[in-house]
């Protein structure tokens, strides 16, 4: 496949497409671009390991997550993507655990993980896939260039049109006093790397379980199970993922991306009827306190704790810096997937998808949620989608960070043609 990593100053050619990030989100971008017949040599894949980002290595380690997606949600996808490309369907002798499985079951994300792995080292080869780590992106007026750190520890450079961003998130943390020893919700939510944890640390007793999401549902199922004894503090009830019928007749799953799910909704539900009744064996194993200022709590009842596990959502991880900037600064565009500075000007030609810069969805019942999850990521990055990026005037880049000025891509071009666009790119920004 086409080099095009080479030194700084000799960057003539750019790239239509380069995608940052090995996860889910990047798989379902690289393919939908690849399938719309954008040629392999004009698309770079870039991720340091391509080991299905962290669904499949951080969330795939021992027993794993167990996820909460149907197989039947799951194989929909990842059929889809075979279709689409047949060189990335398994071949006869191809096994995956999945297949075995019930289609209305849920499964662990690491037996979800191995047909997005034999995906993503087919569609290696079909694109230019780079092992590396992206640093830098500067906006230079012929193109975006990229500083990229490779595995052995050289520093090369790439120039493009436009950049996904699939560079995924880590959990946000809270500042705790310092009696308490913080848990990294990883652990807590992989079965068997808790019970590791537990046995190096026999004497904790007590562990409070910051938040109300799926994840501080599961967290808390772990521990109990695990016979440690959970407060819980969290700032809004619980919410279930629920089947429901619009008025229209349609079926749909209201609190879908938000809502508990699966084995651990089925755990809460019991959790919570039996604590009300004062039966089941984790009455008096779990407290809950729910409040609006978790602040107020944490003051009152953190300190018949030892350990905390905090599951209050996910902030981008920030590995790379644009024009100069740590990723913090910058947001997305929860419709369109555009990059934009914390004063919410555009920077033209870098959109955002995954866990890091999730998509908002309407439901029928007007709630309004990010996109989070394999079959989520494939079906909303719709015709739309690409086509936003697509259309993207890659010709033309606008430097968005003050003092900068518009200007062409083509050496040659008349400076009074740049007066002429400016308007026109400035009145979408
Ligand atoms: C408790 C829990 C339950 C879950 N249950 C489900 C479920 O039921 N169904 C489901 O579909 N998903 C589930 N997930 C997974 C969830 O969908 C994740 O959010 C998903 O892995 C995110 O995919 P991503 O592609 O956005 O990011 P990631 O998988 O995190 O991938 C990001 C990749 O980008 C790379 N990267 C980052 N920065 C750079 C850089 N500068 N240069 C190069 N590469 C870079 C990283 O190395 C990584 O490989 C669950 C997650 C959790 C925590």
């Amino acid at each position: 496949m086409h080099n095009r990593m080479i030194d700084k100053d000799k960057l003539t050619d750019p790239a239509e497409y380069i995608i940052i990030g090995g996860g889910p989100a990047a798989i379902c971008a690289v393919a939908k671009i690849y399938g719309s017949g954008i040629s392999g040599n004009q698309i770079v894949w870039i991720d340091p390991q391509f080991k299905v980002g962290d669904f499949g290595t951080k969330l795939s380690v021992g027993s794993s997550v167990p996820g909460n997606t149907s197989v039947e949600s799951y194989q929909k996808v990842n059929d889809a993507i075979y279709t689409l490309l047949p060189g990335c369907a398994p071949t006869a002798e191809t096994k995956f655990e999945m297949l075995d499985l019930p289609p209305n079951t849920t499964c662990p994300l690491k037996i979800a993980a191995q047909p997005l792995q034999h995906i993503t080292d087919n569609l290696r080869k079909l694109v230019c896939a780079v092992e590396g780590i992206i640093t830098e992106i500067e906006q230079a007026k012929d193109g975006l260039r990229l500083e990229i750190k490779l595995p052995d520890g050289t520093i090369n450079h790439l120039i493009t049109k436009r950049i996904i961003l699939a560079t995924g998130a880590e959990p946000r943390t809270l500042e705790l006093p310092n009696y308490i020893t913080v848990i990294d919700p990883n652990i807590a939510f992989i079965e068997s790397e808790l019970a590791q944890y537990l046995e190096k640390n026999p004497n904790i007793k007590t562990v409070a379980v910051i938040g109300s999401s799926h994840s501080a549902a599961l967290a808390t199922m772990h521990l109990l199970k695990a016979g440690i004894h959970v407060i819980q503090f969290m700032n809004k009830e619980y919410k279930f993922a629920t089947p429901a019928i619009a008025s229209d007749g349609t079926r749909y799953t209201q609190f879908d991306n938000t809502g508990l799910k699966g084995e651990v909704a089925k755990f809460t539900q019991q959790l919570l009827n039996d604590t009300s009744a004062g039966l089941g064996k984790y009455t008096g194993k779990w407290e809950c306190y729910i409040g609006d200022d978790v602040d107020i709590l944490l003051k009152t009842y953190l300190p018949e704790c030892t350990h905390a596990v905090a599951c209050i959502g996910y902030l981008p991880a920030n590995r790379l810096k644009i024009n100069g900037l740590p990723l913090s600064e910058f947001k997305h565009d929860k419709i369109t997937t555009q990059m934009m500075g914390k004063d919410g000007k555009h920077i033209p030609g870098i959109f955002g998808i995954g866990v890091a810069f999730p998509l908002e969805v309407k439901a029928i019942s007007g709630e309004i949620e990010p996109a989070v999850g394999v079959g989520k990521f494939w079906g909303n990055m719709n015709d739309r989608i690409l086509a936003q990026w697509r259309n993207y005037p890659a010709d033309i880049f606008v430097h968005t960070v003050p003092g900068h000025s518009l200007f062409l891509k083509q050496e040659e071009a008349q400076p009074d043609q740049a007066k002429k666009v400016a308007p026109k790119i400035r009145a979408k920004l």
